[in-house]
């Protein structure tokens, strides 16, 4: 496993090179980066052009450049700041640096009469051309020759350099890439060479070309580490939980609605699969309100038809505690037991739950993340299920074992993304779709509004407020903003207050205490708080089916994929039900085209395709809100087009070359892949 990117635990292989000691071994590992391949696959986000010396004459306003000159002049200036202004001058034309912090020995090196080089980006300062910090150095006689090739800019970490990245990147090229090749196409060498060293007049299309290629194997290998684990997990075996006691139809006639044929077909697909003992691996993507989490609720039902036991993760604490109630509901009249384990409980209430899970008085066990961090101890786990999966990061699937046996999974997410992507992301699950929303739902009226006009908004609610309807009102932050574009919650809540001062409302976001989120989303649902002023805490899941008015705060600056899910939260029952986006007075082309499309549908996958059309798949699939970092080198939005091609090519390597195939996905798999895991 020595040439693998996946070190033994905390030891940086790198540590091996020139110049990296324990420090800053320590920094690159906060880079993800632990051997040499990893450096090699840590790509310049951008290039710097030093391979020419710019005439100050020809100097633009906003394009770096690089230059040299003689200190003409070098004095403290005092305008608002205290800066040293150092005037050049190369024959041309003259610039001024400016440097508001420097030391005394900087000021006493720049005089008149010194030569330098730098580079830096030009500005217009009144009359003169400056550069604000420009990186530098001094020479005597002759410049020194500018850089033969690009300067990469990598992206980096506090207190590490783009000299140390750089200096970094050239020994591993000196070591060189020792990564699978794959037989057939352009070398990988040559690509990685390119992109960390190219010649100065490479063209960008070359460049590009060059991350197209490893991104290509980067998604090959993807495919392939999908298509093993699914090979892996058919051969393992676990309880079957066929029909045993009806307790479904028991439930069924009790639900107080019909199931769509949507619901009715994928819970067919469930429950073939949980007839047999190899286990289930399905992901039901549905759209918001498509109602996926009865489908769980039927499924708990099987296995507590067996005397075990299901676990359902939750992204969040407020949406656990919301299904707690829901099965609750569903399941206590058929005897069923049901306990929500939150990091929220006091220890004797907790041990006291834990020890029911272990021995098997609960069947159906509700949290967070936690629920299997903490390492719960079930008695008999034979069914997991994963609502909103999309928050959990893409890569991550439960590696969940009871027993030294995998339970069946049921992986739910409201995120409708395009089919390509799903064939990239999913290829080791088996899918079904709801593709129908329950009948009694109402269209929501949705409309967009520059916030300079959130007066008529006001104005519009006030009688609504006054009656029973209930409100949510959704902006990003939590404090004021430092430009003071943005609204926050806090501000919101005080102006709120002090238009419908009878109406009862509170405040929801991230940061409170579990105990007052928990207490004020009871409080909306129950119906004795009809304003919320919110976080985007509330996107997923949540439900209360009376609230039928949302407004949103800087549209502008959400993903499409996340409005829709916001928008979601009403339209829920049998009220007609309103989704007011406030905006910036110029919210710019594509913005206004994102908007608008959520405007114009309700249709979670017309709005994705259209996401994807407009900006990319990042925020189609949720993850850059959750900061995961799938890909090393591929972006799933450049790289759409790639994907048929990928997934054809990896099953047909997979088939005919199983060696290679491995190969490769040794080369890529980091960490987080979860590689070696079903
Ligand atoms: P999501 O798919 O977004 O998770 P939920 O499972 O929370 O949706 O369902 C939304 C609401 O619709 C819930 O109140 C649920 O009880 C209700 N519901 C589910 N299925 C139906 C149906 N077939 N007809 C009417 N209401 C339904
Ligand atoms: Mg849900």
């Amino acid at each position: 496993m020595t040439s693998s990117s996946v070190p033994l635990q905390g030891v940086s292989e790198l540590i091996k090179l020139k110049g990296v000691g324990p420090s800053l071994a320590q920094k690159l590992e906060r880079l993800g980066l632990f051997v040499v391949r990893d450096l090699l696959l840590h790509l310049p986000s951008r290039y710097e052009d030093r391979t020419r010396y710019w005439p100050l004459a020809n100097l633009t306003p906003g394009t770096a450049a690089l230059c040299h000159g003689e200190i003409v002049e070098a004095r403290i200036g005092y305008g608002q700041r205290r800066s040293l202004i150092i005037t050049t001058f190369d024959g041309t034309g003259y610039a001024q640096l400016r440097f508001f912090h420097f030391s005394r020995r900087q000021q006493q090196e720049l005089v008149t009469g010194v030569k330098m080089r730098w580079f830096g980006e030009p500005r217009f300062s009144g009359q003169a051309i400056e550069i604000v910090h420009p990186e530098y150095r001094v020479f005597t006689g002759d410049p020194p020759p500018p850089d033969a090739s690009l300067a990469p800019v990598y992206p980096t970490t506090d207190g590490l350099g783009q000299n140390r990245m750089r200096a970094l990147a050239q020994q591993a090229l000196a070591v060189g890439w020792d990564g699978y090749e794959l037989p057939g196409l352009p070398s990988m060498r040559a690509a990685i060479t390119k992109l960390h060293q190219p010649p100065p007049t490479t063209p960008l299309t070359e460049l590009d070309a060059a991350v197209r290629r490893l991104a290509m194997d980067e998604l090959l290998a993807h495919h392939v580490l999908l298509k093993e684990r699914q090979v892996i997990r058919q051969r393992q075996k676990t309880q079957a939980l066929p029909q045993a006691q009806g307790l479904g139809r028991t439930l069924l006639a009790q639900l107080g609605f019909e199931l769509t044929n949507a619901q009715k077909r994928c819970l067919r697909e469930i429950f073939t699969d949980l007839d047999r003992e190899l286990p289930m691996m399905r992901l039901v993507q549905g759209d918001v309100g498509s109602g996926k989490t009865i489908l769980a609720a039927f499924a708990a039902i099987r296995a507590a038809e067996h005397g075990a036991q299901t676990a359902l993760m939750a992204p969040t604490e407020i949406l656990a505690e919301q299904h707690y109630l829901n099965f609750s509901d569903w399941l206590a009249p058929l005897g069923i037991e049901v306990t929500l384990l939150t990091g929220t409980l006091s220890a004797p209430v907790k041990r006291n739950r834990l020890e029911r899970i272990r021995n098997g008085e609960v069947a159906i066990v509700i949290g967070t993340h936690a629920l299997f961090q903490r390492q719960v101890e079930f008695h008999e786990l034979a069914l997991a299920v994963i609502d909103e999966q999309h928050r959990f990061g893409v890569h991550q699937r439960m590696s969940l074992r009871h027993k030294g046996r995998l339970p069946h999974q049921l992986i739910m997410t409201a995120t409708p993304i395009p089919r390509t992507l799903t064939m990239a992301l999913y290829a080791d699950l088996d899918i079904s779709v709801i593709d129908e929303l329950p009948k009694n739902r109402q269209p929501i009226n949705t409309r967009l509004l520059p916030d300079t006009r959130r007066q008529e908004v006001l104005d519009w609610l006030a009688p609504r407020l006054a009656k029973d309807d209930q409100v949510y009102w959704v902006c990003n932050l939590i404090d004021p903003s430092e430009d003071k574009k943005l609204h926050c919650v806090t501000e919101l809540l005080d102006l709120l207050a002090h238009a419908f001062p009878e109406v009862p409302m509170a405040m929801l976001h991230g940061r409170l205490p579990a105990s007052d989120k928990q207490a004020s989303m009871a409080a909306f649902k129950a119906g004795e708080l009809r304003l919320l002023v919110a976080t985007t805490v509330i996107e997923v899941g949540v439900d209360v089916p009376n609230a039928s008015v949302m407004v949103i705060e800087n549209s502008e600056r959400l993903g499409l994929a996340q409005l829709h899910q916001l928008r979601g939260r009403v339209g829920r029952g049998h009220k007609r039900s309103y989704c007011v986006l406030l905006h910036t007075e110029q919210p710019g082309a594509l913005a206004t085209a994102r908007l608008q499309a959520l405007r114009d549908s309700q249709d979670g996958f017309v709005i994705a395709e259209r996401d994807l059309e407009l900006r990319g798949p990042g925020d189609v699939l949720g993850t850059r809100q959750t900061g995961d970092q799938q890909f090393r080198v591929a972006d799933l939005a450049r790289d759409s087009e790639l994907l048929e091609q990928i997934t054809h090519m990896g099953d047909e390597l997979l088939a005919a070359d199983p060696n290679s195939a491995t190969a490769l996905l040794e080369t890529w798999a980091t960490p987080d892949w979860g590689y070696g895991g079903v």
